[in-house]
């Protein structure tokens, strides 16, 4: 996605070697016309499947979960919530451990079982894919609840980390509006633009 790729060029940077930082639009600031645009992408690369709800991780993959349920006309967003512990007595909630990349710690996500009916179609829609531990706790929920994942989203691809060759190995279909290939002195490096995305 091209409005993607040159927000992230000039307004974006890198931190050694594998952190990509672009709280100007995406992760603290919200540019807000290009998360619409980013909502649309999504929209028109998984118009061909029937998505009945958006799920996300708390927080920073919620702005694009909502701009992307927008345009497929105001599907529910629900977004998995983090804690540092598993629960133990609360009987109501799917849960998964995920391994967080960027804080180098371990957290349990959950979702209530009341918001993810079985047999539901699930989208699942994240900012950033680097190890794609994010991805796969969301599917193990999905999973749990006897639904189906019809697809992953991210809005960046870290192609130099391992998520999105192990998500797609896995039969995920995977869609990355941007891919960052690498860090050089701070500067991000992008692939080429997709046809598909
Ligand atoms: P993964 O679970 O695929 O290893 O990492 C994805 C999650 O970690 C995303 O939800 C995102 O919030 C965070 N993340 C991973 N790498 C980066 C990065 O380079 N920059 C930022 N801002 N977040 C990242």
């Amino acid at each position: 996605m091209k409005e993607l790729r040159d927000a992230i060029l000039k307004q974006g940077f890198g931190i050694g070697h594998d952190i990509v930082k672009v709280d100007m639009f995406l992760n603290h600031r919200l540019d807000i016309a290009l998360l619409t645009n980013i909502g649309q992408a999504f929209q028109e690369a998984f118009a061909g499947q029937q998505v009945d709800m958006i799920l996300t991780i708390e927080a920073s993959g919620i702005a694009a979960a909502i701009t992307t349920a927008q345009a497929f006309g105001n599907l529910p967003v629900i977004f998995a919530k983090k804690s540092k512990t598993t629960s133990t007595i609360n009987r109501d909630v799917y849960e998964a451990k995920v391994f967080s990349f960027t804080h180098n710690t371990e957290n349990y996500i959950r979702i209530a079982k009341s918001y993810l009916p079985a047999n539901a179609n699930v989208l699942i829609i994240d900012d950033f894919l680097a190890n794609g531990e994010a991805a796969e706790g969301l599917a193990e929920i999905v999973r749990q609840a006897g639904a189906n994942v019809v697809g992953i989203g991210v809005c960046i691809e870290k192609g130099f980390q391992a998520g999105g060759q192990k998500l797609r190995n896995e039969g995920y279909r995977v869609v990355s509006l941007a891919t960052v290939t690498g860090i050089e002195n701070g500067k991000l490096m992008l692939a080429e633009e997709k046809t598909d995305a």
